[in-house]
């Protein structure tokens, strides 16, 4: 924990801060006298860090040197400037990002970088500041000489007000009396300096205002709809209110219900008993589920109380969001990943939407799983968790069933509809049958034209961009790779290129075989792009929109395309996940999911439970309205149980056969694991990290407790220019994990292992 001696002491004169920088330790600083009184627990500081500055934390203050720093007292360096007045991370952050940054064996300066807005270290982002104008004066009239200025001064214009003075004047008083600068100038249309002349004779005041970006700024308030909650409904949310009536306490729930159940009914109310409580709360979606669409739901239901935090919004807007969070102006935040580490105080609930989703893991170091931090934070705050989904992460549901969360069940749609009734389309029998692959079968095009006809909506989905999915010479079986990673390139028409989807490396589409001048080059494997282009082809009479990250560069695009869907502007949508969740669509009775279960073919221990989780999402998206849906699911796997329980949305199912899967494995939850990369440039410099790693590990693991698989190449053995091996660790406990990981690395640094080649991702969602 962050330490004080400074309290009841003399002030500070040592400070331990924490730099984003991948080493596992805290750095010791001196703190010039003249800013003692100013340094804050939590405040930035600018640093010397080698022959760099850097922007740290301070974690710790002391009024003398600690007693475990091991450094000569006069090598320790001063700080540079105590960047925050008013520190920006709070006592209640310092302690979760140091919690979370232990958990994942991760670096404690990376992890608080990762929970401020993004950005904010740069210069780029300030406060918006206006001028704006204030009547100090009252001027009474042009004819009268001279003007009293009123404020009790006895000071006296000279000469009387010109006319364009009073209109100004006149102005602000009508106006309450302040005004911004630039709206005085538009609408009395004067110039600067009759204002000028008003601010020098102490009539009005010019000063400069800290304007807020509001996100939602225009956004509609309609009336809310305060309904009954249906008995499912209510219970459930009685569980949550009354764990939030003991204050303090902690309880971590699992909701389990079905799209359209009236989940986010339950938040809303759950939240603003929180907030009538007086505590604050915390809302946490999927990265695409937070439409404005869906912000502005809350946004009508708690006004200004909200604050919105995801990476859509600029940087300027989302620096903004953030403060009104820190000053506690908005005591409700709604956001993406990182909105965990929001500085809300008081915190007593946290809803985690859609939580098996997988966005809501990091990456990138620092790795982390937002929904993991989110019941470690409710644990430590003493605040309540709901972890809300159709399809409970399979961990999830083990804890609901080993009593570690409540279990809360919402059964049924509202309004009794029922859920969509799905088909399996066995795509081995539609190739049979035509004598060669066909992208879209003879069922599903012909469902597609008795729903148009009806004047219903349709969705299809597919999980691939771009045009095709790879370019094959077919003289030489040669395919177009990427020069920086071991995967095949991606054509997308648009543009002509052939594009990484990885790390973004383009080319040219060659006319001839790189390898063997051949020009029999053929595009297998269809995306979006080509899906549309065939639909569009098929229909030309229907109104068609391809959503992907490809279309959907722009900020608004998106919510405009979905907006149009809604009004019925459009008549069908192509895309990949970003339209599989979240949006309520009445009137698409039909959901066509193309070639989805690719994953089924892939060696990663979650890829049934996505391919589960995503048809049942899509499958949600048929039948919202009054109309029955339909859901037709292209596969080369129908036997496969994933598919199976899918087509029924029997979860239950599902979780049977999947978790014996994983406990004959011994994958989680049975386990612990960690996969750990090496990533270097040379392939040799790599495999020597990794060897002297493994023996570590090895030694570490001398009572043999946790089984540790590799270095063996990852199944994405290149990427970015740089080889990567993977070790993998099933461990029996946490505990256990880490301590042997702690040891292993350190003495693999001892061996000589560079462990800037080494990364370690603890309960990773891919095995890749
Ligand atoms: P989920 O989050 O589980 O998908 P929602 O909370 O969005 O479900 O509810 C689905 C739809 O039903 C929404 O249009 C919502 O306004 C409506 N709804 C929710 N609860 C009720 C209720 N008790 N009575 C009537 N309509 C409801
Ligand atoms: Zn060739
Ligand atoms: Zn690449």
């Amino acid at each position: 924990m962050p330490t004080s001696d400074a309290k009841n002491a003399a002030l500070p004169v040592y400070v331990e801060a924490a730099l984003p920088v991948p080493l596992r330790r805290v750095f010791t600083y001196r703190v010039p006298e003249k800013m003692r009184g100013s340094i804050k627990l939590g405040a930035r500081l600018m640093l010397p860090f080698g022959r760099r500055n850097l922007t740290g934390y301070a974690v710790g203050l002391h009024d003398a040197l600690p007693p475990d720093v091991d450094i000569d007292e006069s090598k320790i360096k001063d700080i540079i400037e105590v960047t925050d007045d008013e520190p920006l991370i709070t006592p209640e952050i310092l302690g979760l990002t140091q919690w979370t940054a232990d958990y994942y064996a991760s670096f404690w300066g990376e992890m608080l970088k990762a929970a401020l807005p993004a950005g904010i270290n740069t210069e780029k982002i300030r406060p918006k500041r206006r001028k704006a104008v204030r009547l100090l004066a009252v001027a009474e009239s042009a004819d009268e000489k001279p003007v009293r200025t009123g404020s009790g001064s006895d000071r006296v214009l000279a000469r009387p007000l010109s006319e364009q003075q009073q209109a100004i004047c006149d102005l602000l008083a009508a106006n309450g009396g302040e005004m911004l600068f630039t709206d005085v100038l538009e609408q009395a249309d004067v110039g600067a300096s009759p204002l000028n002349t008003l601010a020098k004779h102490g009539i009005i005041e010019i000063f400069v205002q800290d304007t807020l970006r509001d996100p939602l700024a225009g956004a509609v308030l309609p009336d809310r709809d305060d309904f009954t909650l249906t008995p499912e409904q209510q219970s459930a949310l009685d569980s949550i209110t009354a764990t939030l009536k003991n204050d303090g306490e902690f309880k971590a729930f699992l909701l389990h219900g079905v799209t359209g159940s009236g989940k986010t009914e339950v938040y809303i109310r759950a939240m603003r008993f929180a907030l009538d409580e007086g505590r604050s709360a915390m809302m946490l979606v999927p990265e695409i589920a937070l439409t404005p669409v869906f912000s502005r739901r809350l946004r009508a239901v708690f006004g200004p109380e909200v604050a919105i935090l995801h990476s859509k919004l600029s940087a300027g807007e989302r620096y903004d969001e953030w403060r009104r969070i820190r000053r506690g102006d908005a005591r409700i935040a709604i956001g993406t990943r990182s909105a965990v580490f929001a500085p809300l105080e008081n915190i007593g609930l946290i809803i985690v939407d859609e939580e098996h989703d997988p966005s809501y893991r990091q990456h990138e170091s620092p790795f982390y799983n937002a929904r993991d931090v989110a019941v470690m934070r409710a644990h430590r705050a003493g605040a309540v968790a709901v972890l809300g989904s159709a399809t409970p992460a399979m961990e999830s549901f083990y804890n609901s069933q080993t009593g570690k969360y409540a279990y809360l069940r919402l059964p049924d749609r509202i309004g009794g509809r029922g859920l969509a009734e799905a088909e399996l389309i066995d795509m081995r029998e539609v190739f049979k049958r035509a004598g060669r692959h066909v992208a879209l079968s003879f069922e599903l095009l012909s469902a597609i034209k008795t729903t148009h006809e009806r004047g219903e909506q349709i969705m299809i989905l597919l999980n691939r961009r771009g045009f095709s999915q790879f370019v094959l010479c077919r003289t030489c079986g040669e395919t177009m790779k990427c020069k920086n990673c071991d995967i095949t390139l991606t054509f997308h028409r648009g543009g002509d290129k052939l594009l990484c989807h990885y790390c973004n490396y383009r080319e040219k589409v060659p006319k001839l075989c790189p390898l063997c001048q051949s020009q029999y080059l053929y595009f297998v494997g269809e995306g979006t792009e080509n899906i549309a282009d065939m639909l569009e082809n098929k229909f030309p009479d229907m109104r068609i929109a391809r959503v992907d990250r490809d279309t959907m560069s722009h900020k608004n695009e998106m919510e405009d395309v979905l907006l149009k869907f809604a009004a019925g502007g459009l008549d069908m949508l192509v895309g990949t996940q970003m339209i599989a969740k979240g949006h309520d669509f009445p009137n698409v009775t039909l959901v066509g999911v193309i070639s989805v279960d690719i994953g089924l073919g892939l060696p990663d221990l979650r890829s049934a439970e996505r391919t589960f989780q995503l048809i049942t999402q899509v499958a949600g998206r048929a039948g919202r309205g009054t109309k029955a849906g339909k859901v037709l699911i292209q596969t080369y796997y129908p036997e496969h149980y994933a598919l199976r329980h899918a087509r029924k949305q029997d979860y239950e199912g599902f979780y049977n056969e999947e978790i014996k899967f994983r406990q004959r494995l011994g994958y989680p939850p049975f386990s612990m694991l960690a996969s750990i990369l090496v990533k270097h440039r040379e392939h040799s410099y790599a495999s020597k990290n990794a060897n002297t790693l493994r023996r570590s590990l090895d030694a570490a693991n001398a009572a043999r407790t946790a089984r540790i698989l590799g270095p063996a190449p990852a199944s994405l053995s290149r990427l970015k220019n740089e080889f990567r091996l993977q070790i993998i660790i099933k461990a029996a406990s946490r505990r256990s994990l880490k301590e042997m990981l702690e040891l292993a690395l350190a003495d693999a640094e001892t061996h000589g292992c560079d462990l800037r080649t080494v990364y370690v991702e603890i309960d990773p969602v891919n095995l890749m």
